[in-house]
């Protein structure tokens, strides 16, 4: 059995994706620059799926910008709300710890350069408490950045009180909601968002685009200088078949989202469930207010990435929050900011199923990740010491 189990990480192109781009690269590839009627067919079909992806968040066409992914929204929002920030004298950002690398990095990089940042606490749900959004709130306060769902613990965070917190203090609220975006509703208006970032390939589209939501007024600062592409907010000609893909495959989710929703969270629940069984292992993040596909779990006395290794073997591809494989031997941020010790933290792993996942595929994982967890724990140093009472369970 061949069971992708990471659709976190990235997702398989949709066939309506294939379909709406093959047309673009084979007949419509003019430039949407160009006057000529090859070029303004190109135009239309941008235009088309500018309004598409608008109107399934609630936004107007011009408040959507094409980039080429969620990490450069991410990095334009925040370039952005920071600049407008400093004209005015307000350099403090308000964010949390878990947030993904995109805006972490970034926000190091503005404290380098003189903005001040105050991380709000997950707690051991992986949840934003909105009172405290409240408190941390200040006079300079110019962005507050709180990301939809996590990537790795999948939980959704109450968006739309933190936005109305933000709107009635006149901050500007970002979110990135590339975990949630074709998984969850969202309505910019309703949800009291200024800038949110989305990318294609983590909702069936092709990777390398993805899209910056500004709401009408907010001025962009721009990453890249050329040309008077996006209405001079970004340069370079754009990727219009991987745009055109985007939108299809995001129309399609959005159709679809209920029903998806309704079954991933059965099968969710029963990967809780099934591994749940399983002695001194732990759910990361709260069982309830997760995203529909997400299931992390970390497991006492193992390492996640022997694994993740076990579990290849055995025809599933699943991730791990440790970050071993990137060079790095520090474990998940995100486990380190919902309180989880370093060794716990280690042997965690990470199950987002698809759409297309089914209820035998989760008893198959959840018979292996069983397996695995006891044949792992069956040499482990770590284990025996455990179990000898040298040292103690915290699981
Ligand atoms: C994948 C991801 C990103 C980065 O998106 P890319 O399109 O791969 O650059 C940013 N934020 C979150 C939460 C993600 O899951």
């Amino acid at each position: 059995m061949m069971i992708y189990a990471d659709n976190a990480a990235t997702t398989k192109m949709s066939r309506a994706a294939i379909d709406a781009m093959l047309p673009c690269m084979e007949r419509d590839f003019g430039n949407p620059s160009s006057l000529y009627s090859i070029g303004q067919r190109a135009k239309e079909l941008l235009e088309q799926a500018r309004a598409d992806v608008a109107a399934v968040i609630g936004a107007a066409p011009r408040e959507i910008l094409f980039t080429s992914g969620g990490s450069e929204a991410d990095n334009q929002a925040l370039r952005s709300a920071a600049e407008l920030g400093r004209r005015s004298g307000k350099t403090h950002i308000i964010s949390t710890a878990f947030e993904h690398h995109a805006v972490l990095h970034t926000l190091k990089r503005l404290e380098k350069e003189g903005f001040e940042v105050t991380l709000l606490d997950v707690h051991e749900d992986g949840l934003v408490r909105p009172e405290e959004l409240q408190a941390a709130l200040r006079e300079d306060t110019c962005l507050v950045t709180v990301m939809f769902a996590n990537n790795e613990i999948g939980t959704v965070q109450p968006i739309r009180e933190l936005g109305a917190i933000c709107r009635a203090h006149g901050v500007l609220f970002h979110t990135d909601a590339v975990q949630a975006m074709g998984h969850l509703p969202i309505d910019v208006q309703a949800d009291n968002i200024d800038l949110l970032s989305a990318s294609a390939h983590k909702f069936h589209g092709p990777k390398g685009v993805g899209f910056l939501y500004a709401r009408k007024g907010v001025p962009l600062t721009n990453l890249i200088e050329g040309g008077a592409q996006e209405r001079g907010r970004r340069a370079g000609t754009e990727n219009v078949p991987a745009i055109v893909g985007m939108a299809a495959a995001l129309k399609e989710s959005a159709a679809n989202m209920q029903a998806n929703a309704e079954r991933m969270t059965k099968l969710r629940d029963r990967l809780i469930r099934g591994i749940g069984e399983i002695p001194h292992a732990a759910l990361n993040g709260d069982a309830a207010r997760r995203l529909p596909g997400n299931v992390n779990f970390c497991f006492e006395g193992i390492e996640g990435e022997s694994l993740l290794l076990l579990l290849d073997d055995r025809g599933i591809s699943a991730s791990s929050g440790s970050a071993c494989t990137s060079g790095s031997l520090d474990p998940s941020h995100v486990l380190l900011a919902i309180g989880r010790v370093h060794d716990v933290a280690h042997g965690s792993l990470r199950l987002s199923i698809g759409e297309d996942t089914t209820e035998e595929e989760a008893d198959y994982i959840i018979q292996n990740v069983k397996e695995a967890v006891e044949y792992l724990r069956s040499f482990s140093p770590v284990w025996r010491d455990l179990m000898s009472g040298k040292s103690s369970f915290i699981l």
